[in-house]
């Protein structure tokens, strides 16, 4: 478990709050234990544990669950955290429908929905949003409710809930995060697409994932998320990975190439997404118009659409390699619409990663497809961030 530090002058108060939060994060992270092992995981008294799990008990976010083995005297108590002692609402602004969902505390959906956003940007996109939340906090009732967690693409600074940049909505400095507490009354917390999913691999993945990760999402764009040390690492300013619109040596001819939606031409997203896969296939193969249409060109043995899979695989192997000696991290996480290109794509992603860079770095670095549910990841991580700040629990092992 990591430490975490309480203020030098902590008021009674603080001191109550950090300790309730060390017990309950005990308990969710050993999902059944007793009194005793409390005491001895968190270093507290007896007496003390004793009263703050009456308190969380009261609170509704534990129960009792049974006894465990005895070690001689009378049978423990187990407790474990009540998956539905509260809830969060999920929202993930990717297009082209915005998605919702009521989660538990481990992670897992209660209820969905999404609305088509029909080409709507700006402040009627922000309406949609609103919806979005409304519909699920009007059909559960306010009292389980923890708060607001929203993934959205561009650049988000999560530490005051405010999209600096977020081009396809055309949204530049938009305090979504103060903008949902206000009209909801609850918490909110605002991070970045493919952060949100990447805490989400790591919260809720199996088998339980290492400290040090990098996911790197790619579908209709490119991101990745970083984790370091058991925590999301955003950067000076949030955009931590946000890889997709870096440009890799001359990767496109700059006269004729369709520009980015950055507005520069030769983006990573623009040579290695799906987007790039079906527009590069669709000008060979009339027949690739989508994913599902590229994917089953490939399937079907297409030898162009196989070779324009692998370059992209190429190109996206290189900017891993890029991550890879920089944050030297044995683990790296593929999810999106590509992971359903299968072991093409993923073989042409590993073969330039492991060449692209010290074979002393990459040796020992695993690169693999994420948890299928690629589709969940950004609403279910961005609850994860919410009951992290709200409850301190789940982003610290
Ligand atoms: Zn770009």
């Amino acid at each position: 478990m990591a430490v975490a530090v309480l203020p030098e002058k902590a008021t009674h108060q603080q001191t109550r709050t950090f300790n309730q939060q060390l017990v309950l994060r005990a308990i969710y992270d050993r999902n059944e234990t007793s009194r005793a092992e409390l005491a001895r995981l968190t270093g507290l008294t007896r007496t003390s544990v004793s009263a703050l799990v009456g308190e969380l008990l009261r609170d509704g976010l534990i129960e009792e669950v049974g006894t465990g083995p005895s070690t001689g005297g009378k049978a423990p108590i187990l407790l474990r955290v009540r998956p539905d002692g509260r809830h969060t609402i999920g929202v993930d602004l990717t297009e082209p429908y915005f998605a919702g969902a009521l989660v538990d505390l481990r992670g897992r959906i209660i209820r969905s929905v999404r609305l088509p956003l029909h080409g709507r940007d700006g402040m009627a996109a922000v309406d949609v949003v609103m919806a979005v939340i409304e519909e699920l906090a009007n059909r559960n009732g306010q009292a389980s409710l923890l708060g607001i967690g929203i993934g959205a693409p561009g650049i988000v600074n999560s530490r005051d809930g405010t999209i600096r940049w977020g081009v396809n909505l055309d949204w530049a400095n938009v305090p979504l995060g103060a903008m949902v507490e206000e009209r909801f009354g609850l918490p909110a917390v605002v991070v970045n697409d493919s952060q949100a999913a990447a805490v989400a691999e790591f919260t809720f993945g199996t088998p339980p994932r290492p400290n040090n990760m990098v996911v790197v999402r790619v579908g209709r764009g490119i991101g990745s998320g970083i984790i370091l040390g058991g925590r999301l690492y955003q950067g000076d300013g949030a955009g931590a990975g946000e890889i997709g619109h870096t440009i890799y040596g001359a990767a496109a001819p700059t006269d004729s190439a369709e520009p980015c939606r950055c507005g520069r031409v030769g983006c990573l997203e623009m040579t290695a997404s799906m987007h790039a896969m079906v527009s590069a296939a669709g000008q060979l193969e009339p027949e690739v118009t989508d994913a599902a249409s590229l994917v089953a060109a490939l399937n079907a043995g297409n030898e162009n659409v196989r070779r324009i899979v692998t370059e992209a695989g190429h190109r996206l192997g290189q900017a891993i390699a890029a991550l890879i000696s920089v944050l030297n991290v044995n683990l790296v996480l593929l999810i999106g619409a590509a992971t359903r290109l299968g072991d093409v794509w993923l073989n042409a992603v590993r073969e330039r990663a492991a060449t692209a860079a010290l074979p002393h770095l990459t040796a020992a670095t695993r690169i693999e497809l994420g948890a299928a549910r690629d589709e969940d990841d950004v609403l279910i991580g961005a609850s994860a961030l919410l009951m992290t700040r709200e409850l301190g629990l789940s982003l610290v092992r």
